[in-house]
């Protein structure tokens, strides 16, 4: 038992090791690449689902490495968040997603919002309503035509939180909460906040078919937004069985694999001509 005991130490010390260099490793990697234009946005359509239109696209962050291939932002997210990369990596996500709304606008594709999705260590940096409207003027894309994803977090995160919001919600942005419900925060803030969205978290999405107790949540999460004047969306809606069920109880939205995954800009359009048929 001692030996095994050692041999486990020995093995989570090494991997442990290697985590630490993987992590220092990526988040030299990361500076560098935002220098080579290793980075590009995708896209993810959001339904509305009463007339099954296209209202919206999520905004998801991509790194292709030359050498370690695809990393996924739940790697490199909080690293970049770690190390300060965040705010170059934000401000590019951001001028990028409304260069590309804009030009899709230009293009006669029906216009709709573009979603941002906005790091509390972002929301907590000074300048962030100046980040925002100067990505607006380059583009050229109207503030009604962008909304940022915060989640519960930017409470914690600034004490100015509220401001901000405010701040933001002056040139016109449209704000959401993200993740909702995964949050530790109390629900007060939702009289508070100039909101207009509730995103219901994947993580509540995935079992409405299966427990009882999650599909309570979901309807209850999206009665409580409609008594408040909220618009709600549901992520990682998969199954048609899920769509059927979030009709049902009048969810206003959904994004998920069932309708699309993430896709780059180049294949939007094309999604948007099927769609439009279908
Ligand atoms: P999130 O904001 O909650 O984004 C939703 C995630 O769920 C995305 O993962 C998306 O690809 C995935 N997803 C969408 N539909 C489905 C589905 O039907 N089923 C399942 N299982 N998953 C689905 P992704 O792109 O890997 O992003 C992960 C997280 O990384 C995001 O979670 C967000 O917190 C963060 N992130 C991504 N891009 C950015 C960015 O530009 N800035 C910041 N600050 N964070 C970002
Ligand atoms: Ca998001
Ligand atoms: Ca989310
Ligand atoms: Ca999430």
């Amino acid at each position: 038992a001692k030996a095994d005991g050692k041999n486990g130490y020995q093995f989570f010390t090494n991997e442990l090791n290697e985590s630490v260099s993987r992590r220092s490793n990526l988040s030299m990697a990361l500076r560098k690449g935002l220098g080579r234009g290793e980075f590009t946005v995708h896209y993810q359509p959001q339904i509305q689902l009463e007339s099954e239109t296209v209202i919206g696209m999520e905004a998801l962050v991509r790194w292709q490495h030359p050498k370690l291939g695809m990393i996924s932002p739940g790697e490199f997210i909080p690293i970049a968040e770690e190390t300060g990369s965040i705010h170059r990596l934000g401000e590019f996500v951001l001028n990028e997603a409304c260069r590309q709304n804009k030009a899709w606008q230009d293009a006669g594709i029906p216009p709709f919002r573009v979603a941002v999705n906005i790091s509390a260590i972002q929301f907590a940096q000074k300048d962030l309503p100046e980040v925002v409207s100067r990505a607006l003027d380059a583009s050229g894309l109207e503030a009604e035509y962008l909304e940022l994803e915060l989640t519960e977090s930017v409470i914690q995160s600034a004490d100015r939180a509220i401001d901000t919001m405010h701040e933001l919600v002056a040139l016109g942005v449209h704000l959401s909460i993200d993740d909702f419900g995964t949050g530790y925060s109390s629900l007060s803030y939702l009289k508070l906040f100039p909101i207009d969205t509730l995103k219901i978290d994947q993580y509540f999405t995935k079992n409405i078919e299966s427990d009882e107790k999650d599909a309570a949540l979901v309807k209850t999460i999206i009665r409580m937004a409609h008594e408040l004047d909220l618009n709600v969306i549901a992520e990682g809606v998969e199954t048609e069985n899920q769509v059927a069920f979030l009709k049902a109880e009048s969810c206003n939205q959904a994004q998920g694999y069932f309708y699309n995954r993430p896709l780059p800009a180049e294949e939007i359009e094309v999604f948007f001509q099927q769609f439009k048929k279908a």
